[in-house]
């Protein structure tokens, strides 16, 4: 029974563009009605109508320790009691910064701002103005959040000029943001030829998860990193879903390549709208009221949200055994699923890598946005749909990662496999 969240669309519809306060929630993407979720605890998800499912997104990736993990309900509700906001600095502030200094390998300062889109949005203006150019390369489906610059995709080979993906975009805007193939290192390298001395940064998820889950090729990180170096571009690393995920220290923590920016977000604020942006010292003390880039936040370094970011990476730092539950977590369900694959005879592709993995409806390796769009999205909604059914709550969108959290058991794991078998053999 889905009648209440059924309900909750129709109505939500008249006063909430789409009924959703952000696209994909919309089931858009798989057909049929999103659900309206009330509570959630550990490994599990309960809607409005009362439907329990196991939790593979978790809010997106910040529940990494699954649903109102004890540490972080604890430290949001003795926060409570010393008021909501000030909009003055705190002791947590102070904190959390030297914490997350301590944890991600390339970050000597720290700002934190409202969410990740803000994160990156001034990661690019500080690199503008620390470099004095205004271009920058971006890839092929990697997503920065929404901010206008971010919101291009050049149609498939174009190496000069990007077109706005959204209307609203201003063309001028557009005009400086050049896209690159993932995993292409010599398509970004002519785009810097073409550009010289114009290109202030080259941003990009070091493992992307919003094409679903692609991971950079060997020598690719480390053959930006060179490039950067050598043309002085700064190399900016957005973080927001692999940061404190892959590893304590993140992607760069896990490949050992370092950035000069590092973009944070959904772990680090443990649920609560959270982002930052660190990096180099000289670099992040460009930024006002240290240096001239200007950037702010009424809310910015938000009480209640430092005391659950704060628990959350504190838990994280304290105790590395969680990364090799999350590690062998992925790799079960990643094996588990290749097995049934097997055994009903498909050859559909899983990337996967620690706790973020996306099974793709195409037999072809998938290590960009052009070998991902390959995939039978239509196919995937079936999919979506039976699982939800089998009661496991996936990302409403094949060009999603699915994030596990320390919540799942061993009998959950055996849960989603049976599922999953079901449903691909249902869907078959
Ligand atoms: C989610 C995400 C963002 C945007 O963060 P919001 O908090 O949704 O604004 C940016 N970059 C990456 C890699 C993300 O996954």
């Amino acid at each position: 029974m889905r009648d209440k969240s059924q309900q909750l669309f129709q109505k939500a519809q008249q006063f909430i563009p789409g009924g959703v306060n952000s696209p994909v929630r919309a089931f858009k993407a798989v057909g049929g009605t999103p659900l309206f979720i009330r509570s959630a605890k550990g490994p599990y998800l309960f809607d409005e109508d009362g439907n329990r499912y196991i939790e593979l997104i978790n809010s997106w990736g910040p529940m990494v320790l699954g649903h109102a993990h004890e540490v972080v309900e604890k430290a949001v509700s003795d926060a409570l009691q010393y008021s909501f906001s000030f909009g003055a600095p705190t002791k947590k502030e102070v904190a959390i910064a030297e914490l997350i200094v301590s944890m991600v390998p390339s970050v000597e300062k720290i700002r934190m701002v409202n969410s990740g889109t803000e994160a990156t949005m001034s990661a690019i203006r500080l690199a503008r103005g620390f470099t004095g150019r205004d271009k920058m390369i971006k890839f092929e489906g990697c997503y920065h959040g929404h901010g206008d610059s971010f919101l291009i995709a050049a149609g498939s080979g174009a190496v000069t000029f990007g077109t706005p993906d959204s209307p609203g975009v201003p063309k001028g805007v557009a005009n400086d943001t050049l896209t690159a193939r993932y995993n292409d290192i010599g398509h970004v390298k002519q785009l810097v030829e073409a550009n010289p001395g114009q290109v202030a940064a080259i941003i990009l998820e070091p493992v992307a998860g919003n094409m679903g889950c692609v991971l950079p090729e060997p020598g690719f990180l480390q053959g930006l990193r060179e490039l950067c170096t050598k043309e002085g571009i700064l190399l900016i690393f957005d973080e927001v879903m692999t940061g404190f995920r892959l590893s304590r220290g993140g992607a760069q923590e896990r490949f050992g390549v370092m950035p000069d920016l590092t973009t944070l977000g959904k772990i680090i604020g443990g649920g609560m709208p959270v982002g930052a942006y660190g990096g180099r010292r000289e670099i992040m003390d460009f930024v006002s009221p240290a240096g001239p880039v200007y950037q702010a936040g009424t809310l910015s370094g938000n009480p209640i949200a430092m005391a659950a970011g704060y628990a959350m990476l504190e838990y994280l730092d304290y105790h590395p055994e969680t990364y090799r539950i999350l590690e062998n977590t992925g790799d079960r369900l990643a094996s588990g699923i290749k097995s049934s694959l097997a055994k009903l005879g498909l050859n559909y592709t899983v990337n996967h890598i620690g706790s973020m993995l996306t099974l793709f409806f195409t037999g072809e390796k998938v290590h960009n946005f052009e070998t991902a769009k390959t995939s039978d999205t239509a196919l995937f909604g079936k999919y979506f749909n039976a699982m939800l059914d089998e009661g496991v709550y996936l990302a409403p969108s094949q060009y999603e990662a699915l994030f596990f959290s320390t919540a799942l058991e061993e009998s959950h794991l055996d849960q989603i496999l049976e599922a999953n078998e079901k449903s691909l053999a249902k869907i078959a």
